[in-house]
């Protein structure tokens, strides 16, 4: 659709209406002018939101002030947005498998609705009804939760550490991430190293009261710097954030893994790796930009295996251009030969920096359903079991990335920071440190800034960003922005 006119008595959340009309449109262009291929107008008539859209209409009572700003806010939205999802529904005659639910976290409604002394059933029941969501998506979230309620979460003094590598061989055409390929960005690997290693040693002392809970090497592909390099960066790491009860190293690519690499990250007690294959058809992985066959995938996994890592992760993406539903089975059939610990799978997100985007590619919405029905059996099939979940904007079909694990294997950092329930210390380019405020429901954030070489020149006020972040950490105010909410 070209455009969209929308127009609200809630101007305050003209975005988050944006976003439910979007979920039947597809990515195109809202705003107040008049004359747009579709007019959505809300207004309050009667004692009622009333939302029009072309000649459908849909109607919410008006919500009562609870006496907390905040939950009174949050109420007005839901209602609003609920009135415009039922008036998008009414007039395509579509319904999105998430319902009205545009947030990154919808695990978190599930837990909302517990907290508030609901059954699990019960809960489940309230996010089919109240945000019409799929019966199938409802009991994913439940299995979800129930392999989180199993596992130790963490203390009050515990924080996850992330440093981030943005480098990579080659550049994947769906790649949005501040990752330059090593072509352009060789000569600035060392600066790197050193930067990364200095912001490190630069907070070390703010935080040598807190307990490393997870330390997670990612990026980009930090196996795309040499060994050495890496060995400099994880031996910091350990330095300056000891006694993590998990170590995970992102080795994307196989094309960057070799023996003395893995056995360097042995030495360090890595006990868990991720190999993304992403898919395993070679056409495909050409096609977007990865410089390495199957087979590449297949040889490097057999070596970590000899190796001894504990938790093999693999990372995939359904409807990658090109890929139908039979690609798709093959790439599982291949990954299950494999029997990884950990499967991430992935649907498409083309975002803004993504060169498929540039390239206008659009995924077929309900082979991407299909796909990840598909997924999903596939991984059952393997003994795993669903333990995260995220949706991203610009995902095809409005669907979901699932993590999935051997039963007792998930990954804490994953779950940590999906559902945002540990402070994290992040390091490197464009990684973004965050503190909590749980019982204010805030998060305080300070991002590094994304360019390479920015961030290489303006690595000690980095560091500063996050002592300031920090030295507010006993404060329960009003500090940071609200936590996300559906
Ligand atoms: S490996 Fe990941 S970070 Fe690197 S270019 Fe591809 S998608 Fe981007």
């Amino acid at each position: 659709m070209e455009r969209v006119t929308l127009t609200t008595a809630a101007p305050e959340f003209y975005n988050d209406l944006c976003e439910v009309i979007r979920l039947f449109t597809g990515e195109c262009a809202i705003g107040e002018e008049a004359g747009g291929a579709l007019e959505v107008r809300h207004t309050v008539e009667g004692g009622e939101h009333v939302v029009r859209a072309g000649n459908a209409e849909a109607r919410a009572a008006l919500t009562p002030d609870t006496g907390d700003v905040l939950e009174t806010k949050r109420l007005r939205k839901r209602a609003i947005k609920s009135a415009v999802y039922q008036a998008m529904k009414r007039l395509t005659g579509r319904k999105p498998p998430w319902g009205s639910l545009t947030g990154i976290r919808p695990t978190r409604l599930l837990y909302e609705q517990r907290a508030a002394g609901a059954s699990e059933e019960e809960a489940c029941q309230r996010l089919e009804s109240l945000f019409d969501v799929d019966r199938e998506k409802v009991e994913l979230l439940r299995d979800i939760a129930r392999v989180q309620d199993g596992m130790e979460g963490p203390g009050p003094n515990d924080l996850d550490v992330y440093v981030g590598i943005p480098f990579c061989r080659t550049r994947c055409s769906y790649c949005s991430f501040a990752a330059t390929d090593l072509k352009h960005g060789a000569k600035l690997t060392e600066p790197y190293v050193q930067a990364v290693i200095r912001e490190m040693h630069l907070v070390r002392e703010e935080l040598s009261t807190r307990r490393t809970r997870a330390l997670y090497i990612g990026g980009g592909t930090p196996t795309a710097l040499t060994c050495d390099q890496l060995a400099r960066v994880m031996d910091a790491a350990l330095e300056c954030f000891p006694g993590a009860q998990e170590f995970t190293v992102e080795a994307g690519r196989p094309d960057t893994i070799d023996e003395e690499k893995l056995r360097m990250l042995r030495s360090r007690n890595v006990d868990r790796i991720s190999l993304n294959p992403q898919t395993m058809n070679d056409e495909t992985l050409r096609r977007v930009g990865r410089d390495h066959t199957a087979q590449d995938i297949r040889r490097a996994y057999a070596r970590m295996r000899d190796m001894g890592f504990s938790v093999i992760n693999m990372d995939l993406i359904l409807a990658l251009p090109g890929e139908g539903v039979d690609d798709v089975k093959r790439t599982l059939e291949a990954v299950a030969e494999l029997a990884p610990d950990n499967l991430t799978v992935h649907t498409l997100a083309v975002k803004r920096a993504a060169a498929l985007r540039s390239e206008g590619y659009a995924a077929d919405e309900d082979a991407a359903q299909e796909m990840v029905a598909l997924a999903a059996r596939a991984a059952r099939g393997m003994g795993l079991v669903p333990y995260y979940l995220y949706r991203q904007k610009y995902m095809a079909g409005n669907l979901e990335n699932v993590g999935y694990c051997r039963p007792g294997a998930p990954s804490i950092y994953n779950v940590d920071i999906m559902e945002e329930i540990a402070p994290i210390a992040a390091f490197g380019a464009g990684a973004i440190s965050k503190w909590l405020y749980p019982a204010a429901r805030r998060i305080e954030r300070a991002p590094n800034v994304k360019n390479i070489e920015q961030y290489i020149a303006r690595v000690d006020e980095m560091a500063q960003r996050k002592r300031s972040l920090w030295s507010k950490g006993g404060c329960q105010g009003e500090e940071g922005e609200q936590a996300e909410e559906n």
